[in-house]
């Protein structure tokens, strides 16, 4: 799968509507402390289903908005679109995930315009071989967790890295009906 595109409004520090464009290749994201690198990988987590407040570096979802600064009002939502192209049996897809939280309204998700649910994005990248949890994403915070993984926990590292993480939800949904 490759990402090619990631539009940010209202997430975080990104206030004003950023468009970015990533080619293929390596892409580094350099600038000073506090700028914003980290929000920007977080919101490309956020969009593959991130449901931990947590990992977001919040104590509950909302704070991603952007929570306003001393010269401009917060906002009162938030939305990421991601362009990704994703390998199918009949070739690349160039498919769009959105997703979109407003105050007191909670999560949406839209893949390709569609509405759907925070499950059908994570199998999605699940069967993609990536995701909010995939071991190719991975923050300043979680290099000690990679570390100290128990082995169960890396159990799930490995699968999601190999892909057949998306097997055991439906295996899931299938055992609970
Ligand atoms: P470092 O190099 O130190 O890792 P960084 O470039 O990764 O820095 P981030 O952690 O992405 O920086 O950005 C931190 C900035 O984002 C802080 O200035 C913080 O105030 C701002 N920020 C975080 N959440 C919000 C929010 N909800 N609304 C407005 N600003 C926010
Ligand atoms: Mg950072």
């Amino acid at each position: 799968m490759q990402i090619k595109r990631l539009r940010i409004t209202g997430f975080k520090s990104f206030v004003d509507p950023a468009d970015l464009r990533i080619e293929p290749g390596l892409t580094g994201v350099v600038g000073p402390n506090g700028c914003g690198k980290s929000n920007l990988l977080e919101a490309l987590r956020w969009t593959m289903g991130e449901t931990s407040a947590k990992s977001m570096r919040g104590a509950g979802m909302e704070d991603v908005i952007f929570a306003g600064t001393t010269s401009r009002p917060p906002r009162d939502f938030a939305e990421v679109s991601l362009l990704a192209e994703i390998p199918s049996a009949t070739g690349p897809q160039e498919t769009e995930i959105v997703r979109r939280i407003e105050r007191g309204a909670g999560s949406a998700y839209r893949i390709d315009g569609r509405d759907v649910r925070g499950k059908d994005v994570a199998l999605l990248f699940a069967d993609a071989a990536t995701g909010a949890h995939s071991p190719a994403l991975v923050s300043q915070n979680r290099i000690s967790a990679v570390i100290a993984a128990r082995p169960a926990e890396r159990r799930a590292m490995l699968e999601e890295a190999a892909g057949i993480a998306g097997l055991h939800v439906r295996r899931r949904d299938a055992e609970a009906k």
